[in-house]
């Protein structure tokens, strides 16, 4: 029988006191929410632990503080949370120690008690055993649901499963299944689509993925090293040197799609007046911002023609209207397809936002750094602490 990660259906709740690490790092300006997403992507895990008549104690992290700071409180999240949940949510002045210790002691099945910022205490990011150990003291099980910081080998998403019995909560199983699936098991053509700024961020995840795909697109400035590689004269686009001699053998896999033509402007401005060139013909002036009209149609039918695709990094400057469209064409057809379409985090998933087709994507990653790891086929600590099951 197959391995899986144990999750929260594989525990018994009822009654038990649920330690849950979410990812609630929401950005904040002037200490209000932007955007509640993250916060929203914990329910179903709440509701579940809370349905089947357990009590929720929450531990997050928000931002980098250095020690204790007001700025970084949990507070607007438990505030957010309550209004979501329709539910009381208490925020512990802490995570560990006596006065939380009591408040937890106290919880009821139904209940919800969100922790303090974990990061307040420098034992978090060193995951310390002592500090994973007292957060595990606070409860009876623990669930890591925070996927965007499961790359990351801290107390609170690694160190504590050694104390507790411990699974995945629905939102990190939903990225296992749809990032694990996409790469492991695909339906062909099976397509990748990278994008962003230099190759050698993505070398990693270009060696993951290129023995498994049936093709690479590539586009955004990541492009320029590769024709800068084959001779092309790229002006004066962003070029990553030190990666120009590994692009180069790249080159050779006939797998690897470049596009074959750019918008270039003279200038990386929102006012610049954007003009095309072949793939050959950037002037010395000029600077490529985003893949070219050509190059977008094309990339659009090789992904209308593939049964799964995932993408990571924008095709060109998509935060400025004139260098959007390539960025915009992949994400169109992505919505059009009618295969598996994964959106691997980060600027592409805030790009899907953008232009309004999340939600007729398969599914985005809610990971950032943590879908580029887990992609890259790296181990991600906070997932590995979880045990496997047979399932
Ligand atoms: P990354 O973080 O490596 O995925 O890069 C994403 C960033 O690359 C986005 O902010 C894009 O605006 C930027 N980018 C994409 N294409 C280009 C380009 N042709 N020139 C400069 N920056 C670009």
């Amino acid at each position: 029988m197959a391995l899986k990660r144990r999750s929260l259906t594989d525990l018994t709740i009822s009654g038990q006191k649920v330690l849950v690490r979410c990812d609630f790092n929401v950005p904040l300006e002037n200490g209000v929410i932007t955007d509640d997403r993250r916060i929203v992507e914990s329910l179903p895990t709440l509701r579940y632990i809370l349905d089947k008549g357990g009590s929720a104690i929450l531990m997050s992290h928000l931002g980098r503080p250095k020690g204790v700071d007001p700025k970084f409180s949990l507070s607007p999240v438990a505030e957010r949370l309550s209004a979501l949940l329709n539910l009381p949510v208490t925020l512990a002045p802490d995570c560990v120690e006596s006065e939380v210790e009591k408040l937890c002691a106290g919880l009821q099945p139904g209940q919800v008690i969100l922790l303090e910022n974990v990061r307040f205490h420098p034992e978090e990011e060193a995951n310390d055993p002592v500090f994973s150990a007292k957060l595990a003291s606070l409860g009876d099980l623990y669930i890591n649901d925070a996927f965007g910081t499961a790359h990351r080998a801290h107390a609170s998403t690694a160190g504590i499963a050694a104390y507790l019995p411990s699974a995945v909560g629905y939102l990190i199983q939903k990225e296992l299944k749809f990032l694990g699936d996409a790469v492991d098991q695909p339906r062909h053509p099976f397509i990748a689509i990278l994008g962003g700024a230099k190759v050698h961020d993505k070398i990693q995840l270009i060696e993951n993925l290129l023995p498994k795909v049936d093709q690479l697109l590539v586009g955004g400035a990541m492009a320029f090293t590769f024709e800068k590689a084959r001779g092309h004269s790229v002006g004066k686009s962003l070029l990553d040197t030190e990666s120009l001699d590994y692009a180069k053998k790249l080159m050779e896999n006939p797998k690897l799609v470049l596009p074959t033509d750019y918008v270039c402007a003279n200038a990386f401005s929102a006012e610049a007046t954007p003009v095309t060139c072949s793939n050959n013909g950037i002037p010395e002036d000029l600077m490529g911002l985003d893949i070219g009209p050509q190059s977008s149609q094309h990339y659009a039918k090789i992904i209308l023609d593939a049964k799964t695709v995932l993408w990571n990094g924008p095709m060109g400057v998509f935060e400025m209207k004139p260098f959007e469209a390539g960025t915009k064409a992949v994400a169109k057809a992505m919505a059009e397809s009618s295969g598996t379409t994964i959106v691997g985090g980060g600027d592409s998933a805030a790009a899907v936002e953008q232009f309004g087709f999340a939600d007729q994507l398969t599914h985005i990653s809610t990971g950032g750094g943590a879908s580029l790891e887990f992609l890259e086929g790296r181990v991600l600590p906070g997932i590995v602490a979880i045990p496997l099951i047979e399932g």
